[in-house]
Order: structure tokens, then sequence, then C-alpha cells
């Protein structure tokens, strides 16, 4: 394949699970792709790890000190001509590189915002794997892509099934009725609800079928998780909510399905394995090899589907109420659950009034959606001092 082929990366929140995957596909195919920037956060083993396998131009860390000391360590090892840049403003470069063809947005939480944006204002094509890009600012970012002509291909593998299962990713094409994303229901699906006070951070990081970081772990034992999918869903496709459903799926092999006026729901099944969305991200429209096998049905034995209970995941219902108040109101969702979140895991709030923290935040403003990056940034601080202040009381 001639060099002009080749898809040159950058790959940001590169060290966490779903950096790790798209590294793999692209170590996989190394005549269709160069890793050409990677970028995390603070972790400066794991980023000189990587790059000392992939040999990018350019890297980042988020953490201008960590940045400093991944620069000391490339010198140690004797690695050079790789440029360092640092801060966030340094990952959100990379996003926006003239040398960059493709970007993977996998920076976790609101810090992945600017780096989404910044891709899709330089046009790229995007794999996108950070939630809060659409949660925070769906319409913002859909609007400059339509702008800038950025092509936005999901990665997180429930879009990425419904993507698969659109005709040509559009939701808009003839006969699509609804979508029904499919929910593990995660580590406490079935345990008795009146006990979830008693919840510790170590039983709701433990996933049953995925392994993620620890805060989408949690996301994902309340269903936050899928509540902010849904919301990731409607703007991606431009959906109304009504139009988007969540059922439990136990096994984690159908990801989404899409329904049609027909009465045939197409259903995307694969390994809860990061690396089947990535590499149909990574090849679309062509089909690449991702290192993982087929499903063997027959084994598997059963795909069980259940309704969601509400009394058990009310975050559920918090992202529905959010979606529909319009605004800024996913905005708030998603800091106040970030706050509460964060206190969970260290240990100043009980699992079971993250939801109430969050609902509290929803009820104390209202604000018009955010145009822009700043206006995100202010009604995210104004939610994150409620949500604090919410978890002060509560706990207090
Ligand atoms: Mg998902």
């Amino acid at each position: 394949m001639a060099e002009r082929d080749v898809t040159r990366l950058a790959v940001l929140g590169a060290t966490g699970s779903i950096g790790t995957s798209t590294l793999d596909v692209a170590a996989r195919h190394p005549e269709a792709f160069r890793v050409h920037a990677v970028a995390a956060g603070r972790d400066v083993e794991g980023l000189l790890a990587i790059c000392q396998r992939h040999r990018p131009a350019r890297a980042a860390l988020a953490d201008a000190s960590a940045a400093a000391q991944l620069s000391a360590r490339l010198r140690a090892e004797g690695i050079a001509g790789i440029e360092v840049s640092a801060g966030e403003d340094g990952v959100a470069a990379l996003a926006a590189d003239a040398e960059v063809d493709a970007v993977v947005t996998a920076v976790v939480g609101a810090a992945g915002l600017a780096s989404s944006m910044a891709a899709c204002e330089a046009g790229k094509t995007i794999l996108l794997a950070n939630k809060e890009t659409l949660v925070v600012a769906g319409e913002a970012f859909m609007e400059t892509a339509r702008r800038s002509g950025a092509r936005i291909v999901p990665v997180d593998s429930e879009h990425n099934a419904v993507f698969q299962g659109l005709p040509g990713g559009k939701a808009s094409a003839p006969g699509v009725e609804r979508i029904l994303l499919t929910a593990s229901g995660g580590p406490f699906r079935d345990r008795d609800p009146d006990t979830l006070a008693a919840v510790t951070p170590e039983e709701a990081v433990a996933h049953p079928n995925w392994s993620m970081g620890r805060k989408i772990s949690v996301d994902s034992a309340t269903m936050m998780n899928k509540g902010l999918e849904v919301i990731e869903a409607c703007h991606l496709f431009g959906l109304a909510p009504e139009r988007v459903d969540v059922v439990i799926h136990r096994q984690s092999l159908v990801h989404a399905l899409v329904g049609y006026c027909d009465g045939s729901y197409l259903a995307q099944v694969g390994s809860p394995d990061m690396r089947v969305p990535i590499a149909y991200a990574m090849g679309y429209p062509e089909r690449l090899a991702s290192g993982v096998e087929l499903v063997d049905l027959a084994a598997a034995g059963r795909l069980d589907f259940e309704a969601v209970e509400e009394r058990r995941f009310p975050c559920l219902r918090l992202a529905y109420q959010a979606l529909r108040a319009g605004g800024g109101a996913c905005a708030v969702l998603n800091a106040a659950n970030e706050v509460a979140v964060d206190a969970f895991l260290e240990g100043r709030l009980r699992f079971d009034r993250i939801a109430a923290v969050t609902e509290e935040a929803l009820a104390a403003q209202a604000p018009p959606a955010p145009r822009d990056l700043p206006s995100a940034s202010a009604i995210d601080a104004q939610a994150r001092r409620t949500a604090e202040a919410a978890v002060a009381r509560i706990e207090g």
C-alpha cells in the first residue's frame, strides 16, 4: 500500500482501555495505520511504553509535571524525535495537527471535551469515545461537525452497534423506527435494592462483563452510563428521546438493535471486547481484523432481555429527564454525577445517594444549551458547586 493510503492516527487517552485497544488494532495493520500522536493524563510510564513501541512523532500529557518527566524519561531511554507537549492545550493541539487524519478521542471525563472539539473544528475523522463531548455540548459539537465536515464514527460499543445497524450510519434513513441500547445491568442487577446503601467502591467497580476505568464502572453500576449513552445517541443520530430505549441484556453480546417499520430488528452481536467496535470505526466503511474471534453462539447458549427496574436504577430516569428538559440540563447532569461518583469513590457519599445529588443539581438550575466551550465550562462549574454542596449536606 502506498504511503498516502496510510491513516495517521492521534490517540488521545492512549493509556486507557480504549486507547490500548486502538493501539492493538493499529499494530495489526501497520500498512494501513501509523500512530502519529499519543496523549494521556498523567501516566508517564504508560505513555513511555507506548512511545517505545509505536514511535509516534508527538506525545502529550495533560499534567505539566508529568510531561516534563516524560521528556526526561525519553532522553534517559535514548529515544529521540518525539515532540512532547504539556497541558490540556497540548493534548488539544495534537487533535488539530495537520499531519493527523483520524483522532481517537478516548480521554475520560469533561477533560476530553476540548480535544474532541479541536478535532471537530479541524474537520478530522473522529473516532469518538469521550462521552462528555455529546452529553455536555452535543448541539455545538454536531453543528461544528456539519460546518467543518468532520466525520464522526462512534467507538462506544452501543453506538457503534447502532451505526452498524443503520444504512450509511444514518437514522434519517427511511424505515428506521427506533433504536434499542442494551445494558448489562452492572454488578448490582440482582442485588436487593434495599441493600444498595451498603455498596463499597470495590464492589461497584467489579463489572461482570467489561473491564473499564473506575468512574465508568461506577456509572455502569448506577446505569448513569446508559443514561449518558441515551443522550449521546439522540445527538449522534438526531433522534428524539422517545425513539431510544434501553433493555437489560446480561450477556453483553448484543450491543444494540435498530428497529425498522416492517417489524425487523437488526442486532449487532460480538464479544465484549472494545477491539470489535474500534476496528469497525478505524476501518469504516471497510472491515478490519480486530484480533477478536466471532462469538461461539452455541457455547454462549442464551441471549436474555429484561426490562430496566426503575427503582434499582434511578440514574437512568434522571438522564431521560435531563434530555427532555433540554438546554444545558445534560451538562448539569454530567457534572453533578461526576462529583457524586468522586465523592462515592472517596468514601464521602453512599452509593444509593449518587442519584439524589444529581437530581438536586438538576432541580437547582436550568441553563440554556452551551454554545461553545467557555459556556459549557461555566455550566459545568456551577453544577459542580451545587453538587458539592448537596454531597456535604446529604452526608453531613
Ligand atoms: Mg457503552
